[in-house]
């Protein structure tokens, strides 16, 4: 494994004082966190102003949005746009999230058009992807993934995913404490990016495979052995600076 990508999923956690917290932490683990990993922070929207000055003096952290709308401008209330996103510094952006697809109703149409959207604006996208648990039970979670991808590259083409990240998150291991089993995992990467791989022709580059699903202190050495994982999206683990730090420390 090159050095694995990790992606801090702060979903709708923290506040003023605990991203101070985590600037500082970030700094003082600076080697640490440059020798084991692509670091890549997402914080809620409305912190993100707070990690402009370590963006913009360190190149080693890179800054991820949890959503973006799909119009760039204009009277949508409450909604926040690719070009907000690029003021502030931010080069990723996660989309499909489960919780999103659950909580907020977003559909695979609208989930490819922000995936556009994203592409034309220079943005990268982080794509989530996976499958429930009766989807899992009935065998079919490769047909479910294909499926999610498939609707991207109706959209945007073959060339759809050059430079960009698809974080397969088995719904049923998302902040259950139940990760997926490494080399199931390394089954479903690999048969995704053989199958990623062929229908883009000769336009698959900086393309990256994560996975994400109660990655721990614990668990992150097996997943690393694999050679399809390129990283991970953490999400409960991240929010512990010690555990977090630990799980750096196992890779
Ligand atoms: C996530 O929500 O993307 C995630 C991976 O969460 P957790 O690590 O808590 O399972």
């Amino acid at each position: 494994m090159n050095l694995p990508l990790i992606i801090a999923n702060w979903k709708l956690n923290g506040n003023k004082k605990i991203f101070s917290t985590l600037l500082n932490f970030l700094k003082k683990n600076k080697k640490v966190f440059k020798q084991k990993c692509k670091l890549n922070i997402a914080p809620s929207h409305i912190y993100l102003y707070k990690f402009r000055e370590i963006i913009k003096e360190n190149q080693w952290i890179n800054l991820s949005a949890q959503n973006v709308d799909i119009h760039v401008s204009g009277a949508f209330t409450g909604e926040i746009s690719a070009l907000m996103l690029k003021d502030m510094l931010v080069t990723h952006v996660i989309i499909g999230h489960s919780e999103r697809r659950n909580f907020h109703n977003e559909n695979e149409y609208l989930i490819a058009e922000k995936f556009n959207l994203l592409k034309k604006q220079n943005l990268i996208p982080i794509l989530c992807i996976g499958e429930t648990i009766e989807e899992k039970k009935d065998n079919k979670t490769i047909e479910i993934c294909k499926k999610q991808i498939d609707i991207i590259f109706e959209l945007v083409g073959k060339k759809a995913f050059y430079n960009t990240i698809i974080a397969y998150e088995p719904i049923w291991s998302i902040g259950s404490g139940n990760s997926a089993n490494p080399k199931e995992v390394q089954f479903i990467l690999s048969t995704l990016r053989t199958y990623i791989k062929e229908k883009s022709s000769s336009f698959l580059e900086d393309f990256y495979l994560l996975y994400g699903g109660s990655v721990n202190e614990n668990n992150i050495h097996f997943f690393c052995k694999e050679k399809d994982i390129d990283g991970f999206l953490v999400g409960t683990a991240c929010l512990n600076f010690d555990i977090f730090l630990n799980i750096l420390k196992k890779i």
